[in-house]
């Protein structure tokens, strides 16, 4: 895993993830935050769509 420093304090900024869910959708996001400020840096985010029997996963950034 890469190190990421926050861009205002310079110290290490922690991997985290959180997930919404909103129907039959949800979506998952990967980030990193800084555990003194707060400023956070999206990584990536995923779309997961439930569609019949099948789970379709959506990378969006
Ligand atoms: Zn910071």
């Amino acid at each position: 895993m890469k190190e990421v420093l926050c861009p205002k304090c310079g110290i290490r900024m922690e991997f985290m993830a959180e997930s919404e869910s909103s129907g039959n959708k949800k979506e998952v996001r990967y980030f990193y935050r800084c555990p003194a400020c707060g400023t956070r840096i999206v990584e990536s985010t995923m779309e997961i769509t439930k569609k019949d029997n099948n789970i379709v996963i959506n990378i969006l950034q």
